[in-house]
């Protein structure tokens, strides 16, 4: 199997050379690994290419080259222009026929002279020139040339232009041209192989490529800005890079021997999803402590993940009715105005406020009607009115809008009092959202109200970050299933449903690992599993340092084991690390501890991996309904609840005590110092719904 160690595409143009600045419909570069680069003009693109074919070379490399033209023609073009089925004969016909300068080329008298020998018309057309050509048609008269319109291949890229067409928006005839010269001349002055046509045992291959297979993946780049041939250019090297040698070997096995293909279609999907805007992995260090440290404070904890997390999923455009839970991946910029036009707030009569009198107003009301969707497109004269309807535009002549309720009509005309202001009843265009200003910022988590606004903008689909996966395991030897048959010595196990439960909650694809058994082996292996599977493990239990702590002591093993012990009551240590470039989150088995470490370290720490950025929970002060006497150094959360205002706490602290949480809808926060609560203190209350709950 062929192994490419270096991946360019390139974004080719017939164009001529418009200067320095990076621009878009010019000739584009990238690497993958490095930065997309602006090639001004062909002569600059050929000898870059060059350099790049002579530089793997010298390195001993395999170098693969995309370029988005057509490397052939529609079957049977090759023997009708050259007598031969070859389209390397095609691609030596070009090169000696064309002139080509970064300022201009005869590219249009090569397909006259071309025409000239098909009988009919065509099959080439479009002449962007003021000089006439005897055999190449302005517009597409074409007729009875006998060349098929399109490739075999082309019939499955949907939006691919056709190689005959030679000028005007989007066509490829100019680059076809221009492009086949200059990689005639490369492959027969270097160690070259061209696909589909050659094997590909050349250091070099030049393959045709074709950026609208990854259309999806670029407009989601594009939404945060720059230029569209740049992103192609990088999002497709990188896809590239990014396949399975094997995939890639499958996309390269077709049998095109005079067309050509384009690589990688019917894997679009697949291209889109190496493409995937995948951020950096989180650094192996992230939950590395200070040296020395011994209790961390809660706060200080928060800060660190806070610090060191950041989003570790993809992106992907979703429809609007898939989008509800989603998490913006790029500003949402308004489409179109909100609303588009001015309308009329209310059932009424609409007319010009510069004729209205102070007193009384009878005015006659113009025929017809403005209503929703069906506007009165005539000008209703100053001095006259007309009758509109709730959402209608309001007609030209028309800025203020007089209530039904306070005017009476009799279809030729309407009585009301004036003194209403200019504007009145009305809505500006714009008032709610102006064109281009941005409706939802990146990182909004989407409710029904952000569905409402982005439709309202003109947003069908919206750029998402992938839901965040998250792993849920639970270790010990002494769990069963809830529901099964429970033996002596074992529990439910209580933490799975509530953590799957948790993730879901949140916006999260749950995804469950099941229990391990107190064994190093079978719980390293489900995190294996675990770590391919999702971005994010959360396991419950053993995470201690004692002799069944097996979940500690792996993370330790895998030398991304950090500790932290967190001065949070109920909460013992939290163990952080890194599973495979995974972060895991072990929280204590004990369910209180569990859901209280979830609410408070999980889900900013998630939310900031999913691309919703750290996020804290509001909470409010109100008057205890309880006494208590906490020692200095730790935080507390008590399971609490509010009745007749004041924060009542649930009987019992031990941390074993499951009913207690679903007797809660809260905690009470109580703060590292020490503290002598009396009823009717102040204490700090968050509901659970301020966790998202
Ligand atoms: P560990 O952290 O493994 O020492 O567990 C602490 C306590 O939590 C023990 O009493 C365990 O039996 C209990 N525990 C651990 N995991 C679960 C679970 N998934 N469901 C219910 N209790 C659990
Ligand atoms: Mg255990």
């Amino acid at each position: 199997m062929i192994r490419f160690d270096r991946f360019v595409v390139v974004d080719w143009s017939g164009g001529n050379d418009t200067g320095p600045k990076p621009r878009k419909d010019a000739i584009w570069l990238c690497e993958h690994g490095a930065e997309p680069e602006y090639l001004r003009n062909r002569v600059v693109a050929e000898d870059r290419l060059r350099a790049l074919i002579d530089d793997a070379q010298a390195l001993g490399q395999r170098l693969l080259i995309g370029f988005d033209f057509p490397f052939g023609y529609p079957a049977g073009f090759a023997r009708a222009l050259t007598g031969q089925d070859d389209p390397f004969a095609v691609w030596d016909w070009v090169e000696r026929n064309l002139d080509d300068t970064p300022k201009g080329n005869n590219r249009f008298a090569l397909a006259d002279r071309i025409n000239a020998q098909f009988s009919g018309v065509g099959p080439f057309w479009f002449n962007a020139l003021k000089q006439d050509f005897t055999h190449l048609p302005r517009k597409d008269t074409r007729t009875g040339h006998g060349m098929s319109e399109h490739r075999a291949c082309d019939a499955m890229a949907k939006g691919a232009f056709t190689c005959w067409q030679m000028g005007g928006a989007g066509a490829v005839g100019g680059q076809v041209f221009t492009g086949l010269a200059v990689l005639n001349r490369l492959r027969s002055e270097m160690q070259v192989a061209v696909w589909p046509f050659q094997k590909l045992d050349a250091p070099v291959a030049f393959v045709e490529i074709w950026p609208g297979l990854i259309n999806s993946s670029v407009k989601s780049a594009e939404a945060l800005g720059g230029i569209r041939d740049a992103h192609q250019v990088r999002l497709l090297a990188r896809a590239l890079s990014a396949l399975p040698p094997a995939r890639l070997a499958e996309m390269l096995d077709v049998n095109a021997p005079e067309e050509g293909w384009i690589l990688g279609l019917g894997f679009e999907d697949e291209l889109n999803a190496a493409a995937g805007l995948r951020p950096p992995p989180l650094r192996n260090d992230c939950f590395a402590l200070p040296a020395g440290v011994d209790w961390t404070p809660v706060d200080d904890a928060l800060a660190m993940l806070r610090d060191r997390l950041h989003t570790v999923v993809g992106q992907q455009d979703v429809a609007l009715t898939d989008a509800r839970g989603r998490v913006l991946a790029a500003d949402l910029l308004a489409k179109r105005a909100n609303p588009p036009h001015p309308n009329t707030a209310v059932d009424g009569y609409g007319f010009a406020h510069a004729a209205m009198a102070d007193g009384d107003n009878v005015l006659p009301l113009v025929q017809g009607r403005s209503a929703a969707g069906v506007p009165y497109d005539g000008k209703v004269p100053e001095g006259h009115a007309i009758r509109v309807l709730t959402g209608a535009d309001l007609p030209d002549g028309v800025d203020t809008v007089v209530l039904d309720e306070d005017c009476t009509a009799d279809g030729a005309q309407v009585a009301f009092r004036g003194g209403l202001r200019r504007g009145a009843n009305t809505r500006k265009a714009g008032e709610d959202m102006a064109v281009g200003q941005v409706a939802i910022p990146a990182g909004t988590k989407l409710r029904p109200p952000e569905l409402a606004l982005a439709a309202s903008v003109g947003h069908g689909t919206v750029p998402v970050f992938e839901r965040l996966r998250v792993a849920v395991l639970s270790t010990g030897d002494e769990l069963v299933e809830a529901g099964a048959q429970a033996g002596a010595g074992q529990i439910y196990d209580a933490n799975r449903p509530m953590l799957c439960s948790l993730a879901e909650a949140w916006g999260y694809e749950a995804v469950d690992m099941g229990r391990a058994p107190d064994d190093r082996d079978a719980l390293r292996a489900i995190l294996d599993d675990a770590a391919t599977k999702a971005d994010v493990i959360l396991t419950s239990g053993g995470a201690s340092a004692g002799d069944e702590d097996h979940m500690s002591a792996l993370l330790r093993e895998a030398g991304a084991m950090q500790e932290w012990r967190i001065a949070l009551k109920p909460g013992r240590p939290l163990a952080l690390g890194m599973w495979n470039g995974v972060p895991v989150f072990g929280l204590p088995g004990n369910p209180v501890a569990a859901f209280v470490c979830s609410l408070i370290f999980a889900r900013p720490a998630m939310s900031a991996l999913s691309g919703a950025g750290w996020v804290t929970p509001e909470g409010f002060d109100v008057p205890a309904a309880f006494t208590k006497r906490k020692k200095p150094g730790r935080r507390e959360y008590l399971r609490a609840r509010l009745r007749n205002g004041k924060a009542e706490v649930f009987a019992s602290e031990g941390s074993g005590r499951v009913s207690g949480l679903s007797w809660a809808e809260g905690l009470v926060e109580l703060g590292d110092e020490a503290a002598d609560i009396a009823e009717g203190d102040l204490v700090r209350f968050i509901p659970y719904g301020s966790f998202g709950l």
